[in-house]
Order: structure tokens, then C-alpha cells, then sequence
């Protein structure tokens, strides 16, 4: 027996942050390639070398590092992102949906377009039972969900950011800021702890991120 047909039935759900943590999602009007080695190092030249790129040069360039454009249509308008999904990021959520027999849903700040395109365009929605996104968090409706969840996002527990996630799963900070940091500090470490696994950020480069999340996530559970 393996470890997560172990911990298979152990009614665990997991609640999986989308960017930086999953993917990484540059809009292309702010995609800007490093300059050659040989160049890099002079900021003039850097600054030359960018101007002549053109827009083909652009797609290109970040073609050629893994990131593809995704073309989103909003009701108020186009964005067009520069998009690349962490290597591991469909194995991680796979491993995750053995462990908790289904029980994994994305829980991201972005807006709910966004991010069911994102999930779509990678792969990700067979892995996924559900979607949390912008409005949900914000209009804080409770999820149906399991007492024993963990959290998995990029952010630092003591950021409001995560905050308003642990709040939109149930998990109040009895004050949401305290003035003594170090009382802060203990209030989140006490309610979050058991429920948060904080992954270093994907910036688009390889990365053992995720690995370095299953394995705390294995000691955890
Ligand atoms: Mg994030």
C-alpha cells in the first residue's frame, strides 16, 4: 500500500491557490524577455534591445521559454496573457485527488473567468471537484466542506490574502489585526497551522516547489 491509498479515506480536502502556485500569468503588454548574456549586463544596450523587439519578436521569445498566449474575453474588454503551467502542476493536483478521493477544488482570489479558462486550456478541471474564485471569497459563502482541509497557496499565512481564504473556509481570526505582530503571528500559527501549506512562488522557472508542498503535505496528514 502507498501512501496516499493510506490516507485515502481520511476525508481530507484540499483547496489549491492558481497563481504563482499552479501556473504563472504575465498580461503582454508587461512581458519583458531578458536581453542576451552578452548585452544584459549594459543597461543602455538592454533598454535598445527591448525597443526593437516587435510584437512577433515577443511571441516568440516567450514561446520559445514555455508560456503560451491566452486570449480571455471579459464583458468590459480583451486581456491577453503570457500563461505557463508549473511542470508538476498536473501530476501535484493528481496526487492530491488520490489522497482526498476527489476532494480537491481550486481556490483562487482571481476572477471566475480567468479562472475556469486557466483550467481549461491546462487540464486541470479532471482533477478538480469544484472552483473557488474572486466572488466567492469575497462574498465569504461557505463551502460545503470537510472539517480536516488544508490550504496550499503561495502567499504567507499572515497575509490578508490568506486571511480571507482561511475566512472564506470557516477559519475566523478572532481580530483581523492585532497590533502586537508577534501575538498575530502566534494567532495564526495556532488556527491556520494544521490547514496551510505554503509552496514557494512559480515564477515560471524549474522548480520543487510543488514536490517540496506533497512532501510537508505527506507529514502533515
Ligand atoms: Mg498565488
Amino acid at each position: 500500500m502507498n501512501w496516499y491509498q493510506k490516507y485515502a479515506s481520511s476525508n481530507i480536502c484540499f483547496f489549491v491557490d492558481l497563481d504563482e502556485t499552479l501556473i504563472i500569468s504575465v498580461s503582454k503588454v508587461s512581458y519583458l524577455p531578458t536581453a542576451p548574456p552578452e548585452i544584459a549586463h549594459d543597461f543602455r544596450k538592454s533598454i535598445q534591445w527591448r525597443k526593437s523587439l516587435t510584437p512577433e519578436d515577443l511571441d516568440r521569445e516567450a514561446k520559445s521559454n514555455g508560456f503560451e498566449l491566452i486570449h480571455f474575453e471579459y464583458p468590459d474588454g480583451d486581456d491577453y496573457r503570457y500563461v505557463k503551467a508549473h511542470p508538476m502542476a498536473d501530476r501535484f493536483l493528481a496526487e492530491l485527488n488520490k489522497i482526498s478521493n476527489g476532494q480537491v477544488y481550486l481556490c483562487t482570489s482571481s476572477h471566475e473567468l480567468y479562472a475556469k479558462k486557466i483550467v481549461e486550456h491546462f487540464g486541470f478541471a479532471k482533477h478538480l471537484r469544484g472552483i473557488f474564485h474572486r466572488k466567492d471569497i469575497n462574498e465569504r459563502s461557505v463551502p460545503a466542506t470537510c472539517e480536516n482541509f488544508i490550504l496550499i497557496d503561495d502567499l504567507g499565512p499572515t497575509t490578508a490574502g490568506i486571511a480571507r481564504k482561511m475566512q472564506f473556509l470557516g477559519k475566523h481570526l478572532e481580530q483581523e489585526y492585532y497590533s502586537d505582530p508577534d501575538e498575530h503571528e502566534k494567532a495564526v500559527t495556532e488556527l491556520f497551522g494544521p490547514h496551510f501549506t505554503q509552496v514557494e512562488r512559480f515564477d515560471g522557472k524549474d522548480s520543487d516547489s510543488l514536490q517540496n508542498a506533497l512532501n510537508q503535505i505527506r507529514k502533515k496528514i
